[in-house]
């Protein structure tokens, strides 16, 4: 039996699970608030375009409208200025074979629960590799804060006086993780980047780094915790837009039942 016939019975038996990692999309989904001077992105919009009514008797439609970036979404390297030139780097044309993945989760969030900037360090990193072992290439490096059980757009952006305050890498964090040649990086968090990092050296350098480096960036994931530190498999195809910097998406991890 070839591999893809034992996955074919083993999700028909449950022994592989098919966990969603991806947050409900809705017109109250918060998104990313930028300096005033910045032009912001929108939310989603939904407008009825019929509904088994007089405008079509036996359908139901809608027009969606919404930033590339709102909710559960995906970050091509485009979207950042260090990626706008690498080859296959907007939606429409990175190669399929990237979207599918392992993942190593770090879990933080017993020190995200003290202390909501926490950051991601290289120390931190070898930490983790010595108990779970090493971060292999091409895969991908999720950060598992639970600031997905954050309910509220208040709670979720965490906007305070001197800007955002929420838990990413550090610049020697991302160094790091791109020194093992990862895919990409994920976050419960409206961003990939911490919330302070609009002051670090480079600012966003989870943006900077990782995308002028042709890496991908998943923002706003949940059920993390429903994950294994390793071992799983994740599916994370954007709509193929032409020339896309991103796109919402459904995030789904292939996991081995314990
Ligand atoms: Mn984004």
């Amino acid at each position: 039996m070839s591999s893809l016939s034992n996955l074919i019975n083993d999700l028909a038996t449950g022994k592989v699970k098919v966990v969603d990692l991806t947050q409900a999309l809705a017109p109250d989904t918060p998104v990313i608030a930028l300096p005033d001077m910045f032009a912001q992105s929108p939310g989603l919009s939904v407008e009825q375009i019929s509904l088994y009514d007089d405008k079509g008797p036996a359908w139901y439609w809608n027009t969606i409208r919404l930033g590339e970036h709102t909710g559960t979404h995906f970050d091509a390297p485009i979207h950042w200025i260090t990626g706008k030139d690498l080859a296959h780097n907007a939606t429409d044309t990175i190669e399929p074979a990237k979207l599918v993945a392992p993942a190593n989760v770090i879990d933080i969030s017993s020190e995200v629960a003290k202390d909501e900037g926490f950051l991601l360090t290289p120390e931190g990193i070898e930490a983790w590799e010595k108990e779970h072992g090493k971060i292999e290439a091409g895969s991908w490096v999720l950060l598992r804060s639970d600031w997905s059980k954050r309910q509220g757009r208040e709670a979720f952006l965490n906007l305070k006086e001197n800007g955002p305050v929420s838990p990413g890498p550090s610049v020697a964090g991302v160094k790091a993780l791109l020194e093992r040649n990862i895919i990409g990086f994920g976050t419960e968090c409206v961003g990939t980047d911490a919330g302070a990092a609009g002051g670090f050296d480079p600012a966003f350098p989870a943006h900077t780094l990782f995308h002028g480096a042709g890496k991908f960036g998943l923002a706003s994931l949940a059920n993390l915790d429903k994950l294994p530190a390793k071992g799983s498999l994740l599916i994370t195809p954007p709509l193929k837009l032409v020339n896309g910097s991103g796109s919402p998406l459904r995030v789904l991890a292939l996991v081995v039942s314990s």
